[in-house]
Protein backbone atom coordinates (compact mmCIF):
# COMPACT_ATOMS: atom_id res chain seq x y z
CA UNK A 1 0.00 0.00 0.00
CA UNK A 2 1.31 3.25 -1.00
CA UNK A 3 2.26 5.94 1.85
CA UNK A 4 0.72 9.24 1.75
CA UNK A 5 4.00 10.98 3.00
CA UNK A 6 4.40 14.62 2.58
CA UNK A 7 7.30 15.75 0.55
CA UNK A 8 9.42 18.52 1.85
CA UNK A 9 8.37 21.37 1.02
CA UNK A 10 11.01 23.49 -0.76
CA UNK A 11 9.15 26.61 -0.24
CA UNK A 12 8.88 27.06 3.20
CA UNK A 13 13.12 26.35 3.17
CA UNK A 14 13.59 29.45 0.99
CA UNK A 15 10.91 31.51 2.49
CA UNK A 16 11.85 34.19 5.15
CA UNK A 17 9.63 34.39 8.24
CA UNK A 18 11.84 37.08 10.48
CA UNK A 19 15.12 38.82 9.65
CA UNK A 20 17.66 40.43 12.53
CA UNK A 21 20.80 41.44 13.24
CA UNK A 22 23.14 39.94 15.33
CA UNK A 23 25.67 43.01 15.42
CA UNK A 24 27.88 41.82 17.77
CA UNK A 25 28.68 38.73 15.25
CA UNK A 26 28.18 40.78 12.21
CA UNK A 27 26.07 38.78 11.14
CA UNK A 28 22.16 38.96 9.47
CA UNK A 29 20.15 36.62 11.09
CA UNK A 30 17.29 34.64 8.93
CA UNK A 31 14.26 32.64 10.56
CA UNK A 32 12.90 30.56 7.80
CA UNK A 33 9.57 29.03 7.49
CA UNK A 34 11.27 25.80 7.92
CA UNK A 35 11.99 26.61 11.49
CA UNK A 36 15.33 26.86 10.69
CA UNK A 37 17.57 29.86 11.48
CA UNK A 38 20.62 30.85 10.10
CA UNK A 39 23.09 33.13 10.46
CA UNK A 40 24.96 34.93 7.33
CA UNK A 41 28.54 36.89 8.22
CA UNK A 42 27.86 39.95 6.94
CA UNK A 43 31.49 39.71 4.76
CA UNK A 44 30.32 36.73 3.17
CA UNK A 45 26.79 38.23 2.46
CA UNK A 46 28.95 41.40 0.57
CA UNK A 47 31.32 39.12 -1.04
CA UNK A 48 28.36 37.29 -2.49
CA UNK A 49 26.54 40.32 -3.73
CA UNK A 50 24.90 39.14 -6.99
CA UNK A 51 24.94 42.36 -8.44
CA UNK A 52 26.70 42.80 -12.07
CA UNK A 53 29.30 45.11 -10.69
CA UNK A 54 30.42 42.82 -7.93
CA UNK A 55 29.86 40.03 -10.18
CA UNK A 56 31.58 40.84 -13.14
CA UNK A 57 30.06 40.41 -16.67
CA UNK A 58 30.14 40.54 -20.57
CA UNK A 59 33.99 39.49 -19.40
CA UNK A 60 34.84 42.29 -17.19
CA UNK A 61 36.32 41.11 -13.77
CA UNK A 62 33.71 41.78 -10.63
CA UNK A 63 34.48 43.60 -7.46
CA UNK A 64 36.39 41.02 -6.05
CA UNK A 65 38.43 39.39 -8.50
CA UNK A 66 39.86 43.34 -9.25
CA UNK A 67 40.59 43.79 -5.18
CA UNK A 68 39.63 40.83 -3.06
CA UNK A 69 39.97 42.81 0.33
CA UNK A 70 37.60 45.12 1.53
CA UNK A 71 37.26 48.45 2.17
CA UNK A 72 36.44 50.33 4.99
CA UNK A 73 32.61 50.70 5.14
CA UNK A 74 32.00 47.90 2.24
CA UNK A 75 30.77 45.13 4.79
CA UNK A 76 28.66 47.51 6.84
CA UNK A 77 25.53 46.32 6.77
CA UNK A 78 23.61 49.97 6.79
CA UNK A 79 19.90 48.65 6.05
CA UNK A 80 17.35 45.42 4.11
CA UNK A 81 14.27 45.98 1.84
CA UNK A 82 11.91 43.75 0.48
CA UNK A 83 12.05 43.12 -2.98
CA UNK A 84 8.71 41.71 -4.13
CA UNK A 85 8.61 38.58 -2.48
CA UNK A 86 11.53 36.61 -3.93
CA UNK A 87 14.40 38.44 -2.31
CA UNK A 88 16.43 41.01 -0.48
CA UNK A 89 17.82 44.28 -1.05
CA UNK A 90 21.13 45.07 1.14
CA UNK A 91 22.69 48.58 1.59
CA UNK A 92 26.27 48.76 2.70
CA UNK A 93 27.41 51.44 4.40
CA UNK A 94 30.06 52.51 1.98
CA UNK A 95 26.47 53.57 -0.34
CA UNK A 96 26.77 49.96 -2.40
CA UNK A 97 22.90 48.88 -2.73
CA UNK A 98 21.92 46.98 -6.12
CA UNK A 99 22.37 43.75 -5.14
CA UNK A 100 18.99 41.95 -4.79
CA UNK A 101 19.75 38.70 -2.77
CA UNK A 102 16.91 35.89 -3.92
CA UNK A 103 16.17 33.91 -1.12
CA UNK A 104 17.35 30.71 -2.66
CA UNK A 105 20.80 32.53 -2.71
CA UNK A 106 20.45 33.61 0.62
CA UNK A 107 19.81 30.05 1.80
CA UNK A 108 22.53 29.08 -0.08
CA UNK A 109 24.54 31.66 1.85
CA UNK A 110 23.48 30.59 5.51
CA UNK A 111 24.13 26.89 5.16
CA UNK A 112 27.48 27.07 4.57
CA UNK A 113 30.08 26.57 7.57
CA UNK A 114 31.29 29.74 8.77
CA UNK A 115 35.02 30.53 8.18
ZN1 LIG B 1 27.18 44.48 -5.75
Amino acid sequence: MAQNRPIPNSTEATTPSRFAYDEAARSLVVEWRDGVTERIPFDRLRRSCPCAACRGELGSPGRFQLDPELRPGEDDLADIALVGNYGLKVIWGDGHDTGIYRYEHLRELGSRPSG
